[in-house]
């Protein structure tokens, strides 16, 4: 039977990490850590998500501040809240809940954040770190896959990674710090052929597609460890339920460590969020000078960049 990856627990952990953190910032530089959150329209899976990582916000000493807007807002007006939002300098991080209402253009929305107040990481200076394997803003998601994986095995390199999805939220970064770590990645998608026996030879599994139990006891490798990032809302009998893109019971047969579904990557995805978000209120301290070693502490990252 595989040992469980529990996100919950892991995931007090990093709240914990979080609180402290805040703790220090209070005490070292007197800021209290602010997320914007912006809502658009009145998508219940959204309004849920946001629910919870506010609540997750206060209880680590995280303020926030939801701004709800009308679905029918426009391209012009949403940036507008976005421009006042990142020249705030009480506001350490933005979030814009994800997806927008069709007439919004989210490429657009994503670029106007400030890249020092992006706490999702999904502005294309902090891709682009990423991608170089620079320090910079991780993803919640993919930054929560890796905590997990780390629980269960001490060094990754050389390990064979599949990824299944190849999403700007998931898949991709999952991908890029997995290469990182020095393991051998190889990302599968809806056009990939042979994806089971692909996912036999892993030693690692992160089925990151939104397909209600794709990955089944045969597509694993004994041993391998399986992440299960999808959720998918299902109906047994009249009772919502949620899965996973993981087959749990009968992939736990066969798999070394598994995440379950609820109680995995969910809790640790809004964990990372609010560590990303004491980053960025790190990212935005002055300038200052340590008399004793001589050196400029870490410099706040200051871009020039121009919307048309
Ligand atoms: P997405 O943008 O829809 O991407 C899904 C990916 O899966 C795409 O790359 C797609 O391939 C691939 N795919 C679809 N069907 C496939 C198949 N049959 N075989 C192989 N690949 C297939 O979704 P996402 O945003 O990455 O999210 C994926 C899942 O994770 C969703 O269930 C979402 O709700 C969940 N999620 C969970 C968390 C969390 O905190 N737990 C966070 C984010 C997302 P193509 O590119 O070829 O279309």
């Amino acid at each position: 039977m595989a040992q469980l990856i529990d996100g919950k627990a892991l995931s007090a952990k990093v709240l914990q990490q979080v609180a402290s953190e805040v703790a220090s910032l209070s005490a070292e530089h007197g800021i209290k850590p602010m997320l914007a959150v912006v809502l658009v329209g009145e998508d219940p899976a959204s309004q849920i998500y946001v629910r919870n990582k506010m609540k997750r916000a206060s209880e680590v000493g995280i303020g926030s501040r939801e701004y709800v807007l009308d679905a029918g807002i426009t391209q012009d007006e949403l940036a507008q809240l976005i421009d006042a939002l990142n020249n705030d300098a009480d506001v350490h991080g933005i979030l814009v809940q994800l997806p927008l209402p069709a007439q919004l253009d989210e490429d657009t929305v994503i670029e106007s954040v400030h890249p020092d107040k992006d706490v999702d990481g999904f502005h294309p200076l902090n891709v682009g770190a990423l991608a170089a394997g620079s320090d910079t803003v991780v993803p919640c998601t993919p930054q929560g896959c890796m905590i997990m994986l780390r629980q269960i095995h001490s060094d990754l390199s050389g390990k064979h990674a599949v990824v299944i999805g190849r999403s700007n939220i998931v898949g991709k970064p999952m991908a890029m710090l997995l290469l990182q770590a020095n393991c051998t990645v190889t990302i599968a998608h809806s056009h990939t052929q042979g994806i089971e026996s692909l996912c036999r030879q892993a030693d690692i599994v992160i089925a990151a597609v939104g397909c209600r139990e794709l990955v089944d006891a045969d597509w694993v490798k004994p041993g391998a460890t399986v992440i299960d990032v999808g959720i998918n809302a299902i109906e047994i009998d009249g009772t919502r339920k949620l899965v996973g893109d993981v087959a749990f019971d009968a992939v736990s047969q066969v798999a070394g460590a598994i995440s379950p579904v609820p109680g995995g990557v969910g809790p640790m995805t809004i964990a990372c969020l609010l560590l990303n978000t004491t980053g960025a209120v790190k990212r935005q301290l002055p300038r200052t000078f340590d008399l004793a070693s001589g050196t400029v502490n870490k410099p706040i990252r200051s871009y020039c960049y121009v919307r048309s």
